[in-house]
């Protein structure tokens, strides 16, 4: 068997996810909003199923969730794109893995901004090549052209570069990306960009897509996902976007991965994408709103917070908050002494991972929200 998955643990959000069930503890390790989706969109879904095809769309996806990604980014970004640059998958982490299997050969080097989402260094390993992490550094997780700079070596292929970022809730400036673009562009490198928090941006801020720096457009693969978009995270329904000789070839990885999504999703999918612009703004009202109580409550129980601009995700700082246990002591005990799963932030890197940080969900109704919280003050008290 591959020795790769003898030394792989279970992934947090499974195990966190786990935990809580068995502990019957309020789940904010994991990241799944428990409010909010468009109820028109759900009945899409159910017409389409009912009454639509129920059997293999195209592998790339339904020519009108396809048209509909396009005239979607063309009102949101004012991008010119058109249906053969996207690839529709199953969620975007399925989506990482074409697009690194596209991208990457044996031995090759991936840049990754750690802490980093949790499927990229093991999905880049078994593609054959080497994550190399770059760590930023809290509070502010700023991205530093040097140091990206000084992670490049002769065998550098990609960059996999997430914005806004997960575990962070960092949305990266334009000084920030046009590092990243200025020496993909000096290296001739291909950049993956996870996207998928695209439209969580907090605070009446601007998400600028990474294609459209200059020189970017032909070599950036973006990740993006339904899931995240219309709050319906258990759909798993995602596309990439690339120019057309790249998109291409990530459609020749998807299609020996999982092949196509269900058609009524799709369908359901683009009926929210052709109607739903409009759920976006209540949409990022609600999460702020929540993000703000949720804040609020753990400063009141004596908690240092940090900043959170984008996503649903807040760290806690559990140093600077007295308490001396790390975050994976932490978010155990948590779990099953004071009922709320927290997620430790140490599994999002391998390198020197902080381990004085945990990452809380806010993508949650106010009632889930003081639950949470008021775990989080026993949890305190007990670890104090
Ligand atoms: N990338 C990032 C940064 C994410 O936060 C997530 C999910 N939270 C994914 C990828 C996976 O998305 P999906 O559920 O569509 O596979
Ligand atoms: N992306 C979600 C999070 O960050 C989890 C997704 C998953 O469990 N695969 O919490």
């Amino acid at each position: 068997m591959n020795p790769l998955y003898r030394q792989m643990k279970t992934s947090v959000f499974e195990r966190m996810s786990a935990l809580a069930a068995e502990h019957g503890a309020v789940n904010l390790g994991q990241g799944f909003p428990d409010f909010g989706w468009p109820p028109e969109i759900l009945d899409a879904a159910a017409e389409a199923v009912v009454g639509g095809s129920n059997q293999y769309p195209p592998s790339g996806g339904t020519m009108a969730l396809r048209d509909a990604v396009a005239a979607h980014y063309k009102r949101q970004f004012g991008q010119q794109l058109t249906a053969e640059q996207v690839c529709v998958t199953s969620g975007a982490t399925e989506a990482l893995g074409a697009a690194i299997l596209a991208t990457v050969q044996a031995g090759d080097e991936v840049i990754i901004l750690t802490p980093a989402y949790d499927s990229y260094a093991p999905t880049i390993r078994r593609a054959g090549a080497i994550p190399v992490e770059v760590p930023l550094q809290p509070p502010e997780w700023r991205i530093e052209r040097e140091a990206l700079e000084r992670a490049v070596t002769p065998k550098t292929r990609a960059i996999l570069f997430n914005n806004p970022q997960n575990p962070t809730g960092r949305l990266f400036g334009v000084e920030e990306l046009e590092a990243v673009a200025s020496v993909a562009r000096e290296h001739d490198l291909i950049v993956i960009s996870d996207e998928v928090w695209e439209h969580v941006v907090l605070d009446g801020r601007r998400f600028v897509p990474l294609a459209t720096l200059d020189g970017m457009a032909e070599r950036t693969i973006k990740v993006a996902s339904a899931g995240k978009i219309f709050s319906l995270t258990g759909w798993k329904v995602g596309w990439i976007v690339a120019a057309p000789a790249l998109a291409t070839l990530v459609a020749r990885a998807h299609q020996f991965l999982t092949f196509s999504t269900a058609p009524s999703l799709q369908a359901a999918v683009a009926f929210g994408l052709n109607d739903g612009d409009s759920w976006l703004q209540p949409m990022r009202d609600r999460v702020q709103r929540s993000r703000d109580l949720m804040a609020a409550a753990l400063r009141a129980a004596g908690y240092a917070v940090l900043d959170a601009q984008a996503t649903y995700f807040l760290c806690v700082d559990l140093k600077a908050s007295g308490l001396a246990i790390d975050d994976e002591g932490f978010a155990t005990e948590a779990v099953k002494r004071a009922g709320v799963a927290v997620v430790p932030l140490s599994a999002f890197a391998e390198r020197d991972p902080p381990r004085h940080l945990v990452r809380l969900c806010f993508g949650k109704k106010d009632e889930t929200i003081e639950a949470g919280v008021a775990a989080m003050a026993k949890a305190k008290d007990l670890l104090a």
